[in-house]
């Protein structure tokens, strides 16, 4: 058991770099004083805790065990909501369209100090909490802990620039209340059940013969403003002859819509500023410039304002793995996306972009550096990278586990994974797993894709096979986890110039 006394002492005296025990550590950055309150964050026996002394509002506010002369404080959701209210750092924020963002979801919860070390002194601003509501399902955790995390990992790394909470891919409007209510700053609006993805390869024909049933209202309000008229946007000409404009009606005007009214319900009233993202990326064809502009047009017509949008690329942005497609033509749509959230004022964003090594330098230099990339899985594959690296057994039995899994987990998600490639597990030494597996590609989106699966997973006894052996085996290694956080991350960060 640790030292308390010793704690509350170093406490008092300001001097937290003293080391009390060996089962225990001290997270330093956490030192924090308010008023009579000292307070710091401790693990013991993989457990973290907030250690307080002296006396006050803030101390007493803290729920947790009297020991001796100090508070012992569980990292509770109450616990969170007390540091928000003392320590401003804490509470996550909007940041507006001026400054570059990166979108660090964190499914396990504990990824968040590797990721402020990785941003810590850049010029971008971490979205630490970001999760959709897919991921809630398939981890088991739900809203309230996918921000306390974050916002304890922010105090114990005492890193005060700034951090936001993405409640990513909302569609219906409860979740979106329900987040927002949660204290999310960054909303991002997923349109894709209002988008008819029929509609993109139907033939001309049968889109107008499918238009002329739609009320004429709307067919007046789109022509008036469209039809056979041109604008200049992003340094081009953007024009809608009757076809072009049919086909941008029928695929977006439901979808429009809906934005419009999240807007005016939701971010225009609420109390605080939000970042509000657009996303239509999950289609089945690319985003065509006109249609991006027509998306955008629509909404600043109406004053509707947003933070960014995610328009689908040309080519494919797979989970975890590097850019697939014509980078010469990718480069070409992107300077019209890019310049298109240029001259709309708001930022373009990208989802999907872990490890799109091959791009990034054209993604930050088209955007002249004002993004948001979003990112998710990958985090998870540094963790598994961390624990093939320490525990291999450990890994092999995951490996296997994910492997008799696949088609369940490919259900999903739209990749590419060819498991006949995958290297077999018995050929490859304890030493080399890391880098066989989590380097190639087809194993990468294997173990990327099955992760609901892998930590849900319960033997008979309804016991978790893995989920608890991989969490305490991740908090014995922290610091090898961050690392390889750092490293990751950090490619992408110097690559997209940041
Ligand atoms: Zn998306």
């Amino acid at each position: 058991m640790a030292n308390y006394t010793a704690i509350a002492e170093a406490l008092k005296a300001g001097n937290i770099s003293v080391q009390t025990s060996s089962d225990v550590k001290i997270y330093a950055s956490s030192f924090s004083t308010h008023d009579q309150t000292q307070l710091v964050m401790i693990k013991e026996a993989d457990t973290k805790f907030l250690i307080a002394t002296g006396s006050g509002a803030l101390y007493d506010a803290l729920e947790g065990t009297i020991i001796g002369s100090v508070k012992k404080c569980p990292l509770s959701h109450a616990n969170r909501l007390v540091l928000n209210q003392y320590f401003d750092y804490t509470v996550p924020r909007a940041f507006g369209t001026q400054i570059a963002t990166i979108g660090l979801g964190d499914r396990l919860g504990i990824a968040s100090p590797g990721h402020i070390k990785t941003v810590r002194g850049h010029d971008i601003r971490p979205i630490l909490a970001q999760q959709s509501i897919r991921e809630l399902a398939l981890t088991g955790r739900d809203y309230k802990q996918v921000i306390d995390a974050a916002a304890f990992a922010v105090f114990q790394e005492g890193y005060k620039d700034g951090y936001g909470a993405d409640g990513d891919h909302l569609k219906v409007e409860a979740d979106i209340q329900m987040a927002l209510d949660l204290g999310f700053t960054m909303l991002t609006l997923d349109c894709s059940e209002k988008i008819d993805t029929t509609i993109e390869l139907a033939t001309d024909a049968v889109l107008a013969e499918k238009y002329l049933h739609l009320p004429e209202a709307i067919r007046t309000h789109y022509e008036n403003r469209y039809l056979d008229k041109s604008f200049t946007a992003a340094g081009t000409t953007i024009s809608f002859d009757r076809p072009t404009l049919i086909r941008n009606v029928l695929i977006y005007s439901q979808a429009i819509d809906y934005m419009k009214h999240i807007y005016r319900t939701y971010i225009e009233n609420a109390s605080r500023e939000i970042d509000f993202e657009i996303s239509i990326d999950e289609t089945s064809t690319p985003t065509a410039p006109e249609s991006h502009f027509f998306v955008a047009h629509e909404l600043y017509e109406d004053g509707v304002k947003i933070y960014s949008m995610a328009p689908r690329f040309c080519g494919e942005f797979q989970k975890g793995i590097d850019y697939i497609g014509d980078i010469g033509k990718f480069e070409q749509e992107l300077a019209i996306h890019a310049g298109l959230a240029d001259d709309f004022g708001y930022k373009l964003s990208i989802h999907s972009g872990s490890d799109k090594f091959s791009v990034f330098s054209l993604i930050g230099k088209y955007t002249k550096g004002r993004f948001h990339i979003k990112t998710a899985g990958t985090n998870w594959l540094e963790a598994v990278r961390t624990v093939a690296k320490v525990d291999p057994t450990l890994y092999r039995n995951m490996h296997s586990y994910a492997l008799a899994h696949f088609e369940e987990a490919k259900a999903y998600y739209h990749v590419t994974t060819d498991i006949s490639k995958i290297v077999p597990l018995d050929i490859v030494t304890d030493a080399d797993l890391a880098d066989t597996y989590m380097n190639e590609d087809n194993a990468r989106q294997l173990i990327h894709i099955t992760y609901g699966i892998l930590l849900q997973a319960k033997d008979e006894q309804g016991r978790f096979i893995f989920r608890d052996a991989f969490y305490q085996t991740l908090s014995e290694q922290e610091e090898a986890f961050e690392q390889s956080l750092i490293s990751h991350i950090g490619k992408h960060l110097t690559l997209l110039g940041k």
